[in-house]
C-alpha cells in the first residue's frame, strides 16, 4: 500500500515536474492516495517590506518568490480538473505561516476545491525561510533563540489556524543538523512540543511523517520516531505520511519507510483527507 500526501509541482516556485508528470508518475507506482500540496507561504503575499519590518535579510530571494501570489490558486484549480481522470488524486496545499498574513490564508482556504491542508512553519516571522539561513555563522545560542521562537510560533499556529495536518514538525534541523553538522538538545523544547501535540489532538488535527529528510543529510523522517511516540502519548491519532516530492523522481520517496515507522510507534491507521474530512486506512 502506498499513499502519498505531500508532494509538489511546477506550481510551487522549488519544484519541477509539471501535475501531468507528476500525476502519471503516482499512477505508475500505484499510489492509492495521491495528495498535491504545492506551497502557499502566506507572507510572501505581502510586499517585502511589509514581510521584514526589520530589513530585508541576507539570502531573500526577491525575484524567485514573484507571482508566487498566483501559483497556489493556480494550482487548486488544476489538480481539481485533474480529478477526474485520477480517481486517486487529492487536491491540497501546503500552507506556510498562516498567521502572518491570515487574509491570504482565509482567500486559499475559502476554496471548495480544497480536499486537504498541511499548516507548516518555514520562516518566523520577519525572517528568512530556515533555507536560506547560515547557521554556520551563529553562535549556538543564536540558534537555540531561533528554535525556540519556531516552536512558539508553530503552537499558536496549531491553536489558531486552520489545517489537518502539522507539516515537518522538525523542518529547521534538515538545515541545522543535516546541512551544518550542528547538533542541538531538543530536550529543550520538549514542554512546547507537548504542547503543540496536546492542542492538535484537542482540536482533531494530525502531523505528518515527512519522509524527505530520509533521502537527504539528515538521515531522519521529519519528525523522528521519539516525536511520533510522543503525539501517541499525547493522543494524537491522525498520523499522514508524505515524500516531499519536488520532482517525480522523489514521488512515494521514503513512504514504506514512514509507514512503518508509524507502525513500530503504535498506529494502526495512516490518515488521509478528502474534502477536509479524515479518512483512514489500515497500515
Ligand atoms: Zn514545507
Ligand atoms: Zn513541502
Amino acid at each position: 500500500m502506498l499513499i502519498d500526501l505531500h508532494t509538489h509541482t511546477s506550481f510551487s516556485p522549488d519544484a519541477k515536474s509539471s501535475p501531468e508528470e507528476m500525476c502519471a508518475r503516482a499512477a505508475e507506482l500505484g499510489l492509492e492516495r495521491f495528495a498535491v500540496t504545492d506551497h502557499c507561504d502566506c507572507n510572501y503575499w505581502l510586499p517585502a517590506e511589509e514581510m521584514f519590518p526589520g530589513g530585508i535579510p541576507e539570502g531573500f530571494r526577491d525575484e524567485e518568490m514573484c507571482g508566487v501570489r498566483d501559483y497556489a490558486p493556480a494550482s487548486i484549480r488544476r489538480i481539481a480538473e485533474l480529478k477526474e481522470r485520477y480517481p486517486f488524486l487529492l487536491c491540497g496545499i501546503e500552507l506556510g505561516q498562516p498567521l502572518q498574513n491570515p487574509s491570504a490564508a482565509e482567500q486559499i482556504l475559502a476554496m471548495d476545491e480544497l480536499d486537504f491542508v498541511i499548516g507548516s512553519h518555514h520562516m518566523n516571522a520577519g525572517c528568512a525561510d530556515f533555507y536560506w539561513m547560515d547557521y554556520r555563522s551563529m553562535d549556538i545560542s543564536g540558534i537555540y533563540r531561533l528554535l525556540e521562537t519556531c516552536f512558539e510560533e508553530i503552537c499558536q499556529m496549531c491553536r489558531n489556524a486552520d489545517f489537518d495536518t502539522l507539516g515537518h514538525l522538525t523542518y529547521p534541523l534538515r538545515y541545522i543538523v543535516g546541512d551544518c553538522g550542528i547538533e542541538v538538545d531538543m530536550h529543550r523544547y520538549d514542554d512546547i512540543i507537548r504542547e503543540i501535540f496536546r492542542t492538535l489532538a484537542e482540536r482533531g488535527r494530525g502531523i505528518e511523517i515527512n519522509t524527505s529528510g530520509l533521502r537527504q543529510k539528515y538521515g531522519r523522517t521529519l519528525p523522528d520516531a521519539e516525536y511520533v511516540r510522543l503525539y501517541k502519548e499525547c493522543g494524537g491519532e491522525i498520523l499522514t505520511v508524505g515524500s516531499d516530492a519536488h520532482c517525480t523522481a522523489d514521488l512515494a520517496a521514503g513512504i514504506p519507510e514512514g509507514l512503518a515507522l508509524a507502525a513500530e510507534c503504535g498506529f494502526k491507521y495512516i490518515a488521509f483527507f478528502e474534502n477536509r474530512r479524515a479518512g483512514f486506512i489500515k497500515i
